[in-house]
């Protein structure tokens, strides 16, 4: 694996590792295009998803118990959005 992110792009490889630690501490590859660390990546999609999977139960439990009128236009965005 490269060790810089324009030998990574000249190889055309994904990721790079720097050998240094990222800001969390992670000493993990980051990605070529985004110079992000994939470990950071990585639990900020977990952490998205399980926001969402929240949000999802939450207002699946309004619909079933219905909602005061000044909350539902915030349900029909979070509806179009998928959230729910
Ligand atoms: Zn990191």
């Amino acid at each position: 694996m490269k060790t810089t992110r324009v030998d990574a792009l000249h190889a055309n490889e994904p990721q790079y590792c720097t050998g240094k630690p990222c800001k969390q501490g992670h000493l993990a590859p980051r990605s070529t295009i985004s110079c992000e660390c994939v470990a950071c990546r990585k639990a900020w999609m977990q952490h998205t998803q399980a926001r969402t999977k929240a949000l999802r139960a939450h207002f699946k439990t309004m619909k079933i118990e219905g909602v005061a009128v000044e909350t539902r236009p915030i349900l029909t965005a979070a509806l179009k959005r998928g959230w729910a």
